[in-house]
């Protein structure tokens, strides 16, 4: 069973590729411990099931709403086999920003370049090989209204569902020297933590942790020891002196 998971700003055809990918088979019922909707379904696919999880439209991935909180949870805890991240193409810059945060959480990305149509009708080009080669993840034009791209995009899932990938950055983001070796150093204390081990991923972690973002510092301040947890803090106030 491939486990995925759609994720996209609001508005861009996340509902009509959902209900088109699944078709009737969905059930809705709410994320554990909130009330968002969870919608779920189940396809089929060259002989895999898969299983489709609706998270909720997000511009962002903070951990002050709620909607964002149940996305990136999700994504950082339940770790699904592959994100499909529906991209609204004729608003490519704008919809890039949640993608760069998904590639910052280590997520196995598919992206859907949704509404194709108006790509063109907007006499936009968009060089879909080079956007994914800078990605790193597979990129399928489609036109949800229509069906258009839909079996490609299924191809795509079950392709990067069947790639493991060796867990490490891949990351589409280099903050420069001063905060990566923040980020690094961080990160060396999150991989001494044998708690921590295969739970969250770790560049990712050390990254929320020097926002200083306390969901994280919560969800993770049981599996710190003390002393990991000091050095951490130690780390984030050189850090934070360093930058005034
Ligand atoms: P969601 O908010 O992301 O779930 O988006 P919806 O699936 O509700 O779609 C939002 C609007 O965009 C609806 O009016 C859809 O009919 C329309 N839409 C979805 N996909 C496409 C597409 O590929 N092309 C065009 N032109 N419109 C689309
Ligand atoms: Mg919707």
């Amino acid at each position: 069973m491939i486990r995925a998971a759609l994720i996209g700003n609001p508005n861009v055809g996340k509902t009509e590729i959902f209900n088109r990918l699944t078709g009737l088979s969905q059930n809705v019922g709410n994320f554990p411990g909130v009330t968002v909707e969870k919608k779920a379904g189940r396809l089929v696919h060259k002989g895999q099931q898969i299983e489709l999880v609706d998270l909720p439209g997000t511009y962002s991935l903070t951990a002050h709403a709620v909607d964002e909180i149940v996305a990136r949870d999700y994504i950082v805890i339940e770790r699904p086999d592959v994100i499909v991240d529906i991209v609204d193409g004729s608003n490519l810059e704008r919809n890039l920003y949640l993608t760069m945060l998904l590639l910052e959480m280590d997520a196995n990305l598919v992206i859907a370049l949704n509404r194709w149509d108006m790509v063109a009708a907007r006499g936009m080009r968009i060089d879909v090989e080079k956007l994914s080669r800078l990605l790193g993840c597979p990129v399928v034009p489609t036109v949800a209204i229509a069906g258009e791209g839909l079996e490609e995009l299924k191809d795509s899932i079950v392709d990067v569902a069947g790639q493991k990938r060796a867990e490490g950055p891949r990351s589409a983001i280099n903050y420069g020297d001063d905060i990566e070796q923040l980020i690094n150093k961080v990160e060396g204390v999150i991989k001494e933590c044998t708690a921590l081990n295969g739970k969250y991923p770790k560049r990712w972690l050390a990254i929320k942790m020097l926002e200083g973002d306390e969901r994280v510092m919560e969800q993770t301040r049981a599996d710190l020891s003390s002393s990991q947890l000091v050095k951490i803090l130690r780390i984030i106030e050189a850090g934070e002196a360093a930058i005034k």
